[in-house]
């Protein structure tokens, strides 16, 4: 039986990611996907900030910057019907340079796995297997062996790993298997999306946006997904009857009488229902299996975070398993995988649910013809539009910090502020490196950082991780010169002090 030292199930953008981070850390991994390639359905697409931050740092930003749809699009947009007038205009802030080196994006999440598949075909260590699908899974203290099925030839193969990691989705077969329970909310809604061609050119030409409710009665049930702004979009439908599905001519129904044009053009790619729900997994570990994404937490779409969440999941967990498989660290930095992600993963969750509530007041406010209560929900709207808190500013307590259960500040999910805390991703900054200008982020990825401020005696310090972790000492005004932004200002620290900084860019320690 061969071995692998990682598997990863599922090339949805958890798996790849997990797949791209693992690469870069040195470990050989593959990645299962029993369909025959990246999705078709582009069901996310808000790529927040620190997604974009952790493209930059795996070499893909520029690349997704070129598809990604206009700055003018970032907003929800309320009309009262397609040929109509714009009843609310809910926007992104668009203004972070401050707080990261790049910025959110808005791409559709077909292309988005497209592009993260291309930069997983640039690592050395990676390969997916498409048309292959696990059918078992086992697993001892040494190994968890995996059965895949060829899907093309219904060949049938046993392979085992030192570690597994399941990025299979909401209906996680593994997870299933392991007899994981789901904790939350089950069921918020069917709903059902039709994704199509279609030309709205006439009507939505110069109204770029990302999604589009209504304030109508009659279209009220239905919002429309910018796909490309051109010809591609999604009619999302919330279903009465959790039974019901829409036929492909339905779907075209839809389209036509949400556009009020009984004889459009339609041409419908795909139908895809889907279940709302808020729930997160009991455990994300176990053994040696990890769940990540949607197979971990099922967030509800109100806020865009699945696809975030479990993308960040899998770049706090590459490191750690390429730690311990490297002989840095041993088994227990991978109890910190759970103690960090689960309750992030609650607080996003909790924070959808607050929002999908908002959504539906503002729908009854109409309904009620309550215009106050309406206007107020829209100016509410733009805490579910603007995450800061959750994209960057949240704070990790574990094993894997110092001090472990530090008296951490409550994080608000939708504000941000610069500042240096053990257990928030280090701030952005611009230095000149090498003749380089670089960001603090880019500074962050196999090795712990030591960043030392200028009068800091470096000699002195004792660093609360063992000796053999890989380390580099960066000082400032020595190694690291300071551009236009006050490092100290901004991490809010003396220049005798130092910090530790993780290799997900996480701040391990502050002197
Ligand atoms: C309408 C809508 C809008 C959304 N908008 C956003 C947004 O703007 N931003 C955001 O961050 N998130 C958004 N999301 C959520 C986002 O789409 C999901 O969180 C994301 O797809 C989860 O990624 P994943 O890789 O964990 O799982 P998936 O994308 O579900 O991928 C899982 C993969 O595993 C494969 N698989 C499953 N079982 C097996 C098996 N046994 N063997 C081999 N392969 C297997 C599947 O084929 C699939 O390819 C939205 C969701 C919806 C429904």
């Amino acid at each position: 039986m061969s071995t692998i030292p990682v598997i990863i199930i599922g090339a949805g953008p958890v798996g790849l990611s997990a797949s791209i981070a693992l690469s870069r850390q040195g470990i050989r991994n593959i990645v299962i996907e029993k369909h025959p390639g990246t999705a078709v359905h582009p069901k996310a697409r808000g790529v927040n900030v620190r997604t974009m931050e952790l493209c930059r740092i795996w070499g893909a930003e520029q690349q997704i910057r070129q598809l990604e749809l206009p700055v003018t699009a970032r907003r929800f947009l309320w009309m009262n019907h397609v040929k109509g007038e714009i009843q609310g205009d809910v926007s992104f802030i668009t203004e972070q340079e401050e707080i990261s080196p790049t910025e959110p994006c808005l791409l559709s999440q077909d292309i988005f796995e497209q592009e993260l598949l291309a930069c997983l075909k640039t690592q050395k260590n990676s390969q997916v297997y498409f048309n292959t699908k696990l059918i078992n899974i086992e697993q001892d203290d040494q190994f968890v062996y995996c059965e895949l099925e060829n899907l093309i030839d219904n060949t049938r193969t046993k392979i085992r790993c030192q570690y597994l990691v399941t990025a299979d989705g909401a209906n996680s077969f593994v997870r299933k298997k392991l007899s994981i329970n789901m904790k939350g909310i089950p069921f918020l809604g069917t709903h059902v999306s039709v994704y199509c061609e279609t030309d709205l050119s006439p009507w939505l030409s110069d109204k770029p946006f990302a999604v589009m409710a209504f304030t109508d009665k009659e279209q009220m049930d239905c919002i429309i997904m910018a796909v490309d702004l051109k010809r591609r979009w999604i009619f999302s439908k919330r279903m009465a009857n959790a039974n019901e599905t829409l036929t492909k001519e339905a779907g075209i129904q839809l389209v036509r009488a949400t556009a009020d044009e009984p004889e459009l053009a339609v041409n419908v790619i795909n139908i895809f229902k889907w279940e709302m729900a808020a729930l997160n997994a009991e455990q994300y570990r176990h053994g040696r299996i990890f769940l990540c994404g949607d197979a971990a937490h099922r967030i509800p779409p109100t806020g865009g975070m699945g696809m975030n969440t479990g993308i960040g999941d899998a770049h706090n967990l590459a490191w750690k398993i390429a730690y311990v498989i490297q002989g840095y660290a041993d088994e227990t930095l991978l109890d910190s995988y759970e103690q960090e992600r689960k309750p992030l993963a609650q607080t996003t969750i909790d924070w959808s649910v607050v929002n999908a509530n908002r959504l539906h007041a503002i729908f009854q406010s109409l309904i009620d013809g309550n215009n106050n209560a309406f206007h107020d929900g829209l100016n509410e709207q733009t805490n579910h539009i603007n995450h800061l808190g959750l994209d960057v500013g949240f704070i990790y307590q574990s094993n894997a910090l110092c001090p472990e259960n530090a008296d951490i500040p409550t994080f608000n999910p939708n504000t941000y502020k610069n500042k240096a805390i053990v257990g928030m991703r280090a701030p952005h900054c611009w230095f000149s490196y090498n003749n380089r200008t670089i960001s603090t982020i880019d500074l962050f990825e196999r090795n712990y950082v030591l960043l030392a401020g200028e009068n800091c005696i470096v000699e002195k310090l004792k660093l609360p991780i063992p000796e053999q972790y890989p380390k580099t000492t960066l000082v400032i005004g020595k190694d690291l010169h300071i551009l236009d932004s006050d490092y100290y200002a901004c991490y809010q620290l003396t220049k005798e002090q130092a910090i530790l900084v993780r290799p997900d860019g996480h701040i391990a320690w502050i002197s």
